[in-house]
């Protein structure tokens, strides 16, 4: 039994993990760094330790200072969440060796499916569709060419430590072999520490469909379907849905069951996912498996009903999966958007402020995962998601009308987000119809699709409207100032150190 749960992230995921949490009557550790002093996190959880400075580094990616946390803390148990220590073998092991708890998968687990080859070299001995490429990491550049050559152009050179949409190049045309794979080297060895790369056919008009698996200590292993995450910018998640519009139910149990033996593969327990690339006739390849809780979760928790870190810890446990196969079923369909600090007008850049406004939409099947208040500053150091904003309808077409809605209660001022981006894509025809794949944003978007469209007849009326409610709706400045101030008064509790 887990009596007491450090969480070691910030943000959204720390705090979603808590609720869960709270509600078994587990009792919280958050860790933080100076930069979250003031985080909903902080406040939310039963005790709360600085573990350093802003810079990640020195902070929650700090092992060493999390696990000393733990044992000074009393707490039996780690939650590593999704990004920073969460596919680290090395910390899976230590917090094994510490007599801990990791909320999460074995370390060896950990450490196959972190590498795209060593997965694809686990896998192999069962039948699951690859995308044809090169098996092994690269040596030989001019063996490499003629497989590229025979696969056919265009081609991808990926990293095999690669992750968060980073460490991949596309290759057009064969004259630019030699340049970009020396390219793709030097990059995978500066961001990853590990120069491997290899080749994977490009497969045009691909979708990213990805299957949510569990497995308990004891062998046993479900999946609960699928999530489509094929609105992507720079190769990273944007917009998901659960269920896939495309997956057939033949088709759907095919990925699960080939899913389900990727995670046989490597012994996995834990929540993880299975990554699939499917082409315009929906044929699926093995992509990679993520073993963490992944950021658009609750997706699957919204069509399931079932609670993914609440199984995460029972699993942590010993205990043995309750949930049989047989007895899962879709129901309803749910959209998440990623709101980010980051301006779709100017090429997703980061835009990072202080949140003057901040007001969530509410309502019937809305659900917002968020780790900021209003007046807070959302910090340069880490990744500028503000918040998930999740819509669960009875149909997609419910679904997306209520995050249509959701996004226009939504009031962020302070800083660009990327939510007038994701109104563009829930009103667009390729999204609407579902026939869209990963180009959805470069195929259609272009910052001039953010302005409304407005009659000439009203545009001076609009525009005079428009001054009026900037003027009233300036917040007023102690108002920004309240709102950094915690609103709970859990202080004394809290070991800030
Ligand atoms: P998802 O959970 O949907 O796969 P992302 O791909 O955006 O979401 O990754 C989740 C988080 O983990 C992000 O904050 C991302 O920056 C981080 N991340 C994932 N893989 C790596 C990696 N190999 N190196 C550094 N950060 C990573
Ligand atoms: P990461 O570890 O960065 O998540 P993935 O292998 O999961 O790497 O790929 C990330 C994204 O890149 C996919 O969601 C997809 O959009 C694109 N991608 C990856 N492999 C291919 C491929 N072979 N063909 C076309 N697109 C691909
Ligand atoms: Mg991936």
């Amino acid at each position: 039994m887990i009596r007491k749960l450090l969480i070691a992230n910030r943000g959204e995921i720390a705090l979603r993990i808590m609720r869960t949490a709270r509600e078994m009557g587990i009792r919280t550790v958050a860790v933080f760094s100076e930069a979250d002093r003031l985080s909903p996190h902080v406040r939310y959880a039963d005790e709360a330790v600085c573990v350093g400075p802003a810079a990640s580094s020195e902070s929650y990616l700090r092992a060493d200072t999390i696990i000393r946390v733990c044992r000074e803390t009393g707490a039996d148990a780690i939650h590593p969440g999704y990004g920073f220590l969460s596919e680290n073998a090395s910390f899976a092991r230590q917090v094994r060796e510490a007599g801990l708890i990791f909320v999460g998968p074995s370390p060896e687990s950990i450490e196959v499916m972190g590498s795209k080859l060593a997965a694809k070299a686990a896998v192999a001995a069962y039948n699951i569709p690859m995308v044809p490429g090169t098996p092994e990491a690269i040596s030989d550049v001019a063996a490499a060419k003629k497989t590229a050559a025979g696969i056919g152009y265009p081609i991808l050179i990926k990293a095999s430590a690669g992750g968060g949409g980073k460490g991949m190049r596309i290759v057009e045309r064969e004259e630019d072999f030699d340049e970009q794979m020396a390219r793709a080297v030097s990059e995978a060895t500066s961001a990853f520490g590990d120069g491997s790369v290899f080749i994977e056919k490009y497969v045009t008009s691909p979708r990213h469909v990805e299957i949510q698996v569990l497995g308990d200590q004891h062998g046993n292993i479900i999946h609960l379907f699928e999530r489509e995450c094929s609105v992507q910018r720079r190769h990273q998640k944007v917009v998901e849905e659960a269920p896939s519009s495309v997956l057939t139910p033949e088709i759907r149990a095919e990925m699960g069951r080939c899913a389900v033996d990727v995670a046989r593969a490597c012994g996995y327990y834990g929540a993880g996912t299975v990554e699939f690339i499917v082409d315009a006739d929906l044929n699926f390849f093995f992509l990679e498996m993520n073993t963490r809780l992944q950021v658009e979760h609750p997706v699957t928790e919204q069509i399931t009903g079932i609670d993914l870190v609440k199984q995460m810890i029972y699993i942590a446990e010993g205990k043995p999966l309750e949930i049989k196969q047989e007895a899962l079923a879709i129901n309803g369909h749910a959209i998440e958007v990623r709101v980010y600090a980051e301006d779709p007008a100017n090429n997703f850049l980061p835009d990072v402020g202080t949140l003057s406004t901040y007001e969530r939409p509410q309502g019937n099947g809305v659900r917002v995962d968020d780790g900021f208040e209003q007046g807070m500053a959302i910090p340069i150091y880490y990744d500028p998601m503000i918040a998930k904003l999740i819509t669960t309808g009875a149909t997609r077409q419910e679904a997306i009308e209520k995050m249509i809605r959701a996004i226009d209660e939504y009031r962020i001022t302070g800083v660009q987000t990327t939510l007038p981006f994701c109104r563009f894509v829930m009103e667009h025809e390729a999204f609407r119809s579902g026939q869209f794949d990963t180009h959805f944003v470069s195929r259609y978007f272009t910052p001039e699709k953010l302005v409304p469209e407005t009659d000439p007849g009203e545009a001076g009326l609009a525009a005079l409207l428009a001054a009026w409610l900037l003027q009233t709706r300036k917040p007023k400045p102690e108002t920004a100032e309240a709102g950094a101030q915690p609103v709970r008064s859990r202080w004394k509790e809290n070991r800030l150190h």
